[in-house]
């Protein structure tokens, strides 16, 4: 992997794409700057080389027009506060005043330019826009890892210009050496714990593990599936009818490769799907009609604590139970209690992929795993297997 520990960036340019993609509240003003912390690292290897880094993303979807709400002027004085360092603005990542502000630029300054999806070419992956904005730069890095998914102009397209100054920013290593972890070089047993509401969304991911994992734990909404095409009564629990085959297929591959699933054996049911419904803990192939199961039962946390405590890489998506309810949280708690504790052991856990991240932060667990991953998507079709547009680019 070529990182930009491999290159002396002593004045040097560097155009570091990052993923600045961050939360706002009404009046603008940044609510969570995990992704901005995320590439200081980066951001302080090129300046102490003596390099100047040039700074490009992307904030919501302004479809290829210019708007103040998405402006990054916004965000400027967030990213100084979390860097400690001041920086430059351009109001145009194209133009004259990108041009002149990028070859004004000095060794020791930032520059960050407006926000690269007011221009429609970067989502369309347009070459000569992408062309244009390698002419500011000596360097290409990719550090946006939420944004490696993403076949756009200044993700992956641009690496072309760089054939030999092409580099993974250190957030982008992390996160790769993170998901080879579990996927290829863990250390066994390895253990993925895949919870969320839909087996459809998960089954590439399954599929894609099941080779290199030797537990599964399925919780969440994605259990019912398989708990009904074993024959059991799952009540109105979520259960996706025309996956019922798919789930047998899948305990039948786990089978043949040794790999051995655990489904929750008990779930809190509620009468109806809210935080105030009536609730019983029941054996979740038996959950009557007009229940449903929101949470993983005492026995279930019992077990996939048991599970986890002898694995030693751990890879969690998903929560195991309707956890933005507080009466069906406890599971998913439960859950990141014994991750934590594995991982206080000195197993190596790895969180990713939307909800679950949005969980760890919620519930404090993000400083008792071993990584938490920036990017969604990203690490979704990586666990899939596929090879992101943005890391294919550095690579080849
Ligand atoms: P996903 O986006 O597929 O990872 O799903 C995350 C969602 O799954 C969360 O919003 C949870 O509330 C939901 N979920 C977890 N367990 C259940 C369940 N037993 N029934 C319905 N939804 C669930």
């Amino acid at each position: 992997m070529k990182t930009i520990n491999d290159f002396d960036f002593n004045e040097k340019k560097a155009l570091v794409r990052v993923d600045f993609n961050v939360p706002q509240s009404a009046d603008l003003k940044v609510t969570d700057n995990t992704r901005i912390q995320a590439v200081k690292p980066t951001i302080d290897k090129i300046l102490n080389d003596g390099g100047s880094v040039i700074l490009l993303t992307h904030l919501g979807r302004p479809k290829g027009k210019f708007s103040d709400e998405f402006s990054m002027k916004n965000i400027v004085p967030e990213i100084e506060e979390v860097l400690g360092h001041s920086v430059k603005f351009c109001p145009d990542c194209m133009g004259e005043d990108a041009e002149n502000m990028t070859s004004e630029l000095k060794s020791g300054e930032i520059l960050l330019l407006e926000n690269v999806r007011f221009y429609e070419e970067e989502e369309k992956g347009n070459v000569d826009f992408a062309k244009k904005l390698a002419g500011y730069a000596d360097a290409y890095v990719n550090d946006a890892f939420g944004t490696a998914h993403r076949e756009h102009a200044s993700t992956a397209v641009i690496a072309q210009f760089f054939p030999s100054t092409k580099f993974f920013g250190l957030l982008m290593a992390k996160e790769l050496e993170a998901i080879d972890k579990v996927l290829k070089s863990g250390e066994k047993p390895v253990l993925a714990i895949l919870g969320g509401s839909k087996v459809s969304s998960k089954i590439t991911i399954i599929e894609n593990m099941l080779p290199a994992v030797d537990h599964l734990i399925i919780g969440g909404g994605m259990a019912f599936t398989f708990v009904k095409a074993l024959g059991g009564e799952v009540g109105n629990s979520l259960v996706e009818e025309d996956k019922l085959g798919l789930a047998l297929e899948i305990l039948e591959k786990a089978k043949v490769m040794n790999v051995n699933i655990h489904l929750p054996v008990d779930v809190i049911m509620a009468d109806e799907f809210s935080n105030e419904a009536e609730t019983k803990e029941v054996d979740i192939f038996d959950i009557p009609e007009g229940w449903m199961g929101l949470d993983a039962g005492t026995k279930s946390r019992l077990l996939f604590h048991d599970v986890i405590l002898k694995c030693r890489t751990i890879l969690w998506n998903g929560p195991i139970g309707v956890f933005e309810m507080p009466n069906f949280a406890a599971g998913t708690i439960s859950l990141g209690e014994s991750i934590a504790e594995a991982t206080q052991l000195g197993a190596f856990s790895l969180v990713g992929g939307g909800d679950s991240v949005a969980f760890v932060k919620q519930f404090g667990y993000d400083d008792k795993v071993s990584y938490v991953s920036t990017g969604g998507g990203a690490m979704l079709e990586s666990l899939e297997g596929k090879e992101l547009p943005g890391v294919k680019a550095i690579n080849h």
